[in-house]
């Protein structure tokens, strides 16, 4: 019985003493193992976010919940701290760091966010509408800015390499995206060749004479002389009278062409037939002398030639059939006017007809030609077309004087006359009677023989006192003032 006490006792101790024991163990076993309480943590959306620079960055957060196995199984939620150091302005790498606790039970965890800028710089080049880049020329630029969606202006970044025609435009961004572009340089060449004509623009031959052209000298800007490339159209049929023109046409390598022409006149040989024109006069400026000599050429043609050189003064010279051909070809080299005075000079002869009259004259025009190779229309009838030594064949200086002027020649008279012919045989009067003569009016033709050494002694004295008194001294050609004194016979 004694010992069942005892029993009873230590149970009743144990009892006491267990209540607290089991208590712990019972709150340990429903804690821990009956209904295990545990804190999760869930990162909503994807652990490691990559964000274009630019695009706005939303966090989707974290959640964490506080649960047991048997209590508490629908979980409690528990708030969230969040600790980013996101900077959207920057391109780089960030951490969010999310953090919960309650009680004794804590959980975290961490996103990674990259921000990147993947977008290329933009260049954008300028061009001017009015730039020409000549061919051979360096290429002046436009102009070029590049931005980048960062970085902002970078065109100072930019690296220009030219290739042949070609511009290369290359640029990189901070975050070493890179963009380039190219230009194609136009090359252009908006200037024409220029053509110029060598010679004169307008020639004047006349039928039967040889025609050489003188051709053309092209050059371009671009080209250089391009003479060679010139095309020259139209042909001059110098055997036929007319007015030909010749063009000349040329196009550099761009395109451009530039052409120009010259005009040939081919002249009717003046022909033995009724009806050709007379030349029309055209009356000289100022006060003018026309010098000329009948006769010669003779011995003191020379001289004359001589003075006349020695004060650059052209003078006229109708010849006869004398023999000097030195001094006929002298007369042309230096520039004076021939013109065909007589074969013979015999009245009796040359004024029995007509055909007589033609025949000398024509064979003086080819003694002429021949020696000098000058063809000449000017002419003076041997007496001057008033002459009445002719009137033993009645009318016919009346026929003449129409018909040279038919067959295109034109003969010219004389206005002042210098009494050399028989009047005189002094230097003095023949000066006094030239000087009164042409005194009295603008144009004269004076007419002295170079056959008659007094009268060439004279001219010296003439030419100064010309030129002292504002006169100038021209010689005769077929447009000259031609002073017909009117026929008679
Ligand atoms: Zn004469």
């Amino acid at each position: 019985m004694r010992e069942r006490k005892i029993e009873n006792i230590l149970l009743i101790i144990l009892l006491i003493l267990g209540i607290p024991v089991f208590l712990a163990v019972a709150i340990y076993v429903s804690a821990f193992q009956i209904s295990s309480f545990q804190l999760d943590l869930t990162i909503l959306g994807e652990q490691e976010v990559t964000v274009e620079y630019g695009d706005h960055y939303a966090d989707a957060g974290a959640e964490a919940y506080f649960s047991g196995t048997y209590l508490l199984k629908n979980g409690k939620e528990v708030s969230v701290n969040t600790l980013s150091n996101v900077d959207e302005s920057k391109p780089g790498t960030y951490h969010i760091r999310y953090d919960a606790s309650f009680l004794i039970w804590s959980a975290c965890g961490e996103r990674i966010v990259h921000i990147v800028d993947t977008q290329k710089p933009e260049i954008t080049l300028r061009s001017d509408p009015d730039q020409i880049t000549l061919p051979g020329e360096p290429y002046a630029e436009e102009g070029f800015t590049a931005r980048d969606n960062f970085d902002g202006d970078i065109t100072d970044r930019v690296i220009r390499t030219q290739v042949g025609s070609v511009v290369i435009y290359w640029v990189s961004d901070s975050s070493g995206n890179t963009a380039e572009v190219t230009r194609e340089i136009i090359y252009h060449d908006p200037l024409p060749p220029e053509l110029v004509l060598l010679g004169e623009s307008s020639v004047t031959i006349t039928e039967g004479d040889a025609y050489q052209d003188p051709g053309v000298v092209a050059t371009d800007n671009c080209d250089g002389d391009i003479s060679g490339r010139v095309v020259v159209t139209g042909t001059v049929d110098t055997n036929a009278a007319g007015t030909y023109t010749i063009q000349y046409y040329v196009e550099d390598s761009y395109g451009n062409c530039a052409s120009a022409v010259r005009t040939v006149t081919v002249n009717a040989k003046p022909q033995a037939s009724v009806g050709s024109s007379v030349q029309q006069t055209v009356v000289p400026d100022g006060k003018v002398i026309y010098l000329t000599f009948d006769d010669g050429p003779g011995p003191y043609t020379d001289q004359l030639l001589d003075v006349l050189a020695q004060y650059d003064v052209k003078a006229t010279f109708f010849v006869v059939d004398s023999g000097y051909s030195d001094a006929m070809q002298r007369i042309v080299r230096e520039g004076h006017s021939i013109g065909i005075h007589s074969t013979t000079h015999e009245y009796k002869s040359i004024y029995s007809s007509e055909d007589a009259f033609f025949e000398d004259l024509e064979q003086m025009q080819s003694i002429i030609q021949n020696t000098t190779g000058v063809t000449t229309y000017l002419m003076r009838f041997p007496g001057g077309s008033s002459n009445t030594v002719s009137s033993f064949n009645p009318g016919v200086m009346t026929r003449l004087t129409a018909e040279v002027e038919a067959r295109g020649y034109r003969y010219f008279d004389w206005n002042v006359s210098s009494g050399d012919a028989g009047e005189t045989t002094s230097t003095d009067r023949v000066f006094e009677n030239v000087v009164n003569g042409v005194g009295k009016r603008n144009v004269s033709i004076v007419l002295q023989h170079d056959i008659k050494s007094y009268s060439v002694a004279a001219v010296e004295k003439i030419i100064q006192w010309g030129l002292d008194n504002g006169y100038s001294f021209l010689p005769l050609d077929m447009t000259s003032p031609t002073a017909h004194h009117g026929v008679n016979n």
